[in-house]
């Protein structure tokens, strides 16, 4: 490893620390030409997935573009940064268990769209307008009437444990 001061070729690790969650290693390591410090991470390489665009293209997933969408679809509207962040991980967490070499494009929107319903119905109205690229009004209508069916199912699932777990 190359001294990022002296671009000298002569540095030691004096340090090794794996960090909480095992999945880094962090070193200190010391240049003998100028005695700086400076500090590498070790980091498990993430496997590549394809998304298969609904071309029939493929281009390398982008965990930034899944933030882009859902940063559009919840513009104004009450859910936290920190919120996105889960959806993000949660998003990415589930690709990477379902697919290991290539995810369809549609599939990604889908757990995408999945993630909103639970946060934000105008966040899941936006990005489903983007997702289906309704051509016609009635489409629109007809998936805004679905997801108030969901949304009453979903009170009623709410209301249901709650009695549930009072008893
Ligand atoms: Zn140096």
């Amino acid at each position: 490893m190359k001294c990022p001061f002296c671009e000298g070729n002569d540095t030691y690790v004096v340090d090794t620390r794996t960090l909480k969650d095992a999945l880094a290693i962090r070193r200190r390591r010391l240049c003998k030409n100028c005695q700086k410090k400076f500090t590498t991470y070790e980091r498990i390489e993430e496997p590549t997935i394809n998304v298969i665009k609904s071309d029939g293209r493929r281009e390398p997933f982008d965990v930034n573009k899944i933030r882009e969408g859902i940063l559009k679809a919840i513009e104004k509207r009450p859910v936290s940064s920190e919120e996105v962040e889960r959806i993000v991980a949660e998003v990415q967490q589930e690709i990477s268990k379902r697919f290991v070499l290539e995810v369809p494009s549609s599939l990604i929107g889908k757990i995408v769209l999945e993630k909103l319903f639970y946060v934000d119905p105008v966040a899941y109205v936006r990005f489903a307008s983007v997702y289906y690229q309704y051509d016609s009004i009635d489409k629109f209508l007809k998936e805004l009437r679905e997801l108030k069916k969901r949304y009453l199912q979903k009170d009623k699932k709410k209301k249901g444990n709650k009695d549930a777990t009072t008893k």
